[in-house]
Formats: C-alpha cells, structure tokens, sequence
C-alpha cells in the first residue's frame, strides 16, 4: 500500500515575514515526511526561483507555487491564497509591486504613530531586512529588540494588532479582484483561516459572493472541532478543501511544518481547478 500524500500548502519564508528560507521549508518538509509543500508568503511569490525548484526535486518535495494575497472587505481584513498561477503573469506580478508600496506606506505610518507615544524606530532598521514584504511582524521584532515589549504577541496585542493604540489599516484591494487576478493567472483562489474572521455570517457571505474555488478546513491552530465545523461548511458548498499549518518559524514556535496538511483527493481537486484556470 502507498503511503498516504500530505501537502502542507501554506506556510512563510524569509521572503515575508517566515524566519526560514525557502531552502530551509523544503528541507523541514522532507524531515516531516511530506508529499509536498507550497510557500504562501503574503502578497509575494518571489521564493519561487529556479534554484528553489531544483532543490525540491533534489530532495523530493513535491512544491506547489503559492501566495497568501492581503485583501479587506467591508472592512474586514481577508487572507486569500492563490496557488498554481504561472509565474510571469504581469496583472498578477503588478499586484505584488502594489502591495509592496502599499506596506512602505503603511509601515512608515505605523511608525509614525508609534513615535506620537515615544516609541523611535529608524524606518532603515526596518527597510534593512532582507524581505520582499515587510510588514507588522517586522515591526514587532523590532519593538521586542528595543525592549518595549518582550515578545512578537505583546507587540501586536499592546500596540500594532488590529484595532490597537498604533494600528494603522492603510490602503487595500478587494478579495473579488484579487480571485479575478489569481484566475486570469491561472491559478485557484482559496479562503485562508476562515475562523479568523470571528463571524460565521461572514464566512457564509464572503463564501456566497466570491468565485472562491476552495477554503482553508485544516489549519493548524485550530481546534479539531473548529476545522471540522469548516470542513463541512466547505463541503456543503462544493468547494476544495484545503490545509496547511501556516508555519512562520521561530515567531510561532508551536506551530510545525506538516501539522495541517491538504490530502492527495482535495491536491488532485485543486490541480484541475487550476487547469480549468488555464484554459
Ligand atoms: P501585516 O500583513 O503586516 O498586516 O501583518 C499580518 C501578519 O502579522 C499575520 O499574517 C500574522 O503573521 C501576524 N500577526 C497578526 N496578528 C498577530 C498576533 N496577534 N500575534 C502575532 N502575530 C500576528
Ligand atoms: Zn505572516
Ligand atoms: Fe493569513
Ligand atoms: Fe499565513
């Protein structure tokens, strides 16, 4: 009997805000006994190189191309991954250049309203990282480095998390042009960690308006019952069930590469979805 595939399809690099390089997820992967994996970075897909695609055949992990794209709706902020979209697509590849300007915004703002409660963080430290996309994460790292804060959460849940003291929301696209993008790239468009949004109306709307080809039902930090609840909610509207373990590194040290994953059935799914794509 073959054994069983498991695809960990989300999780970050150094290319955004992960703590591993590409190569580094790739030999995690094989460790763990995966099929394969995707690197979803936010609103970058910049890991994929020739080098990275060389490597995963070397080492026999299967890899996927994926991007976990920031969208809001309604205010809302929306994670939407995108997977098997061809490389060079040029609306898809202006959209990361976008959001690249975007977070520059965003992120010199942020630290403008840390400095209105005293907090000085030089915008070089910040832009001095070797990532794609800088963003929140990055400025946490920092504030635990000047010792405002002592970890990455208390950053977030005291100053930069949503809603809080210097949270600034910035500009934002849409997940309807965001999926429209993905497709013409042809790739399918998936709803990342529904739970996150709070409220199940929103889920059920979000999934009723939007051409969506699948969700997130496995995700790692959530509970059993939680992924199941989402699982059948998927189900009952057709759609492709996904998972991954959202692995970023050494910031969320509890969560493992491989500790969600999609299965060979709901893979097989979104390889064809993403053929009918291309068409
Ligand atoms: P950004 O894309 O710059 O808005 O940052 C969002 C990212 O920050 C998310 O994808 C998470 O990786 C991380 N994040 C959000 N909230 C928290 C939190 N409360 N604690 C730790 N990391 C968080
Ligand atoms: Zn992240
Ligand atoms: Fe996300
Ligand atoms: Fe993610």
């Amino acid at each position: 009997m073959s054994e069983q595939q498991r695809w960990d399809l989300h999780m970050h690099s150094t290319h955004s805000d992960g703590t591993f390089t590409p190569f580094e997820l790739i030999d995690e992967a094989k460790r763990r006994h995966l099929t394969g994996i995707a690197i979803t970075d936010h609103d970058t897909f910049s890991a994929y190189t020739e080098e990275v695609f060389t490597y995963s055949k070397k080492q026999g992990i299967g890899l996927l191309v994926g991007a976990e794209f920031s969208t809001v709706w309604q205010g809302v902020p929306v994670h939407i991954l995108g997977y098997g979209f061809v490389l060079d697509h040029q609306g898809l590849t202006d959209l990361t250049k976008w959001h690249i300007k975007r977070r520059q915004e965003r992120n010199q703002a942020i630290l403008e309203a840390l400095k209105s409660y005293g907090i000085e963080i030089d915008s070089t430290m910040l832009h001095g990282r070797a990532a794609q996309t800088i963003g929140r994460p990055h400025i946490a790292q920092l504030l635990v480095e000047k010792g405002i804060v002592s970890t990455v959460k208390e950053a977030f849940d005291q100053w930069i998390g949503d809603g809080k003291r210097a949270y600034v929301a910035g500009a934002s696209v849409t997940p309807a042009e965001t999926i429209d993008l993905i497709h013409r790239a042809g790739g399918a468009a998936i709803l990342a960690h529904p739970i996150l949004l709070k409220k199940r109306r929103w889920i059920r709307e979000l999934l009723d308006t939007h051409n969506f080809d699948g969700m997130e039902g496995h995700y790692a930090a959530f509970l059993a019952h939680q992924n199941e609840e989402m699982v059948n909610l998927g189900k009952s509207r057709g759609l492709i069930i996904t998972g991954g373990s959202d692995f970023h590194g050494f910031d969320k040290p509890f969560i493992k590469v491989g500790s969600s994953y999609t299965n060979e059935d709901e893979f097989e799914k979104l390889l064809q979805a993403c053929q009918k794509w291309k068409k």
